[in-house]
């Protein structure tokens, strides 16, 4: 199968039956060039039944998905983008960075903001680090996501996309920021992991 970067999928564990929903939407957080579909979720303690068939999964075993779906994906090959991440939203953000990691040429600034572990940190220092045109952020709370974001914000205003991808809380938080910094609606492109608050 092919898929573009960004993209999610829905996932289904055959044969699985629990009480409410038993499919979960996950981005697929790898690029076609890599031959695998990587996807990463948080799986608490106190998990979802579905999650915990999920963990009990092993080697040799099937999960369906349908799909590819979604278009949180670049619009062009030049235009600066800033991208913010909340948490576990750093799924098809990784997918985006191995796509620019074959070549870019534009200003790419990412914002990842966790209360936890950075998930795929080296990886995503490693791309950072090999293209001077890219820079993160690795930020531990809202107050300091909204600081950064002001600043980008009020530097390149309306000459950027901005990509936004995490619970749907964050997003809408997110969302009203750059609101209040003029910042149009058609260059916003947001990913709203609906499941989390
Ligand atoms: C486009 C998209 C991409 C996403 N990508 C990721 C990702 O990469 N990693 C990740 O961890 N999570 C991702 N999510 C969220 C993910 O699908 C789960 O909702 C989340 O992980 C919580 O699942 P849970 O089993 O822990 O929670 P639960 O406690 O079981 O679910 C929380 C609530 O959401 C409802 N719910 C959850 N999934 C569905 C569903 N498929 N259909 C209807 N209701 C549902 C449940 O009924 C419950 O009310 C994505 C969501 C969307 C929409």
């Amino acid at each position: 199968m092919f898929w573009t970067p960004g993209v999610h999928g829905i996932f289904s564990i055959p044969g699985l039956e629990i009480e409410g929903s038993n499919t979960r939407y996950f981005s697929i957080a790898s690029i076609h060039d890599e031959n695998t579909i990587k996807f990463a979720t948080r799986i608490p303690e106190d998990c979802s039944q579905f999650k915990k068939h999920l963990a009990q999964l092993k080697e040799g075993d099937e999960i369906d998905m349908e799909g590819p779906y979604g278009e949180f994906n670049f619009q062009d090959d030049s235009t600066p983008v800033i991208m913010i991440a909340g948490g576990v939203g750093i799924t098809p953000v990784r997918a985006l960075f191995k796509e620019l990691e074959k070549g870019n040429d534009r200003i790419v600034k990412l914002i990842y903001s966790t209360g936890g572990q950075h998930l795929f940190k080296d990886e995503l220092s490693a791309v950072a680090a090999a293209n001077d045109k890219i820079g993160i952020d690795f930020v531990g709370g809202r107050e300091e996501l909204a600081a950064k974001l002001e600043e980008y914000a009020d530097e390149m205003k309306n000459e950027a996309y901005y990509f936004i991808s995490g619970p749907p809380g964050m997003v809408r938080t997110v969302m009203n920021l750059l609101e209040d910094r003029y910042i149009n609606e058609g260059r916003i492109i947001a990913e709203s992991f609906i499941g989390y608050e």
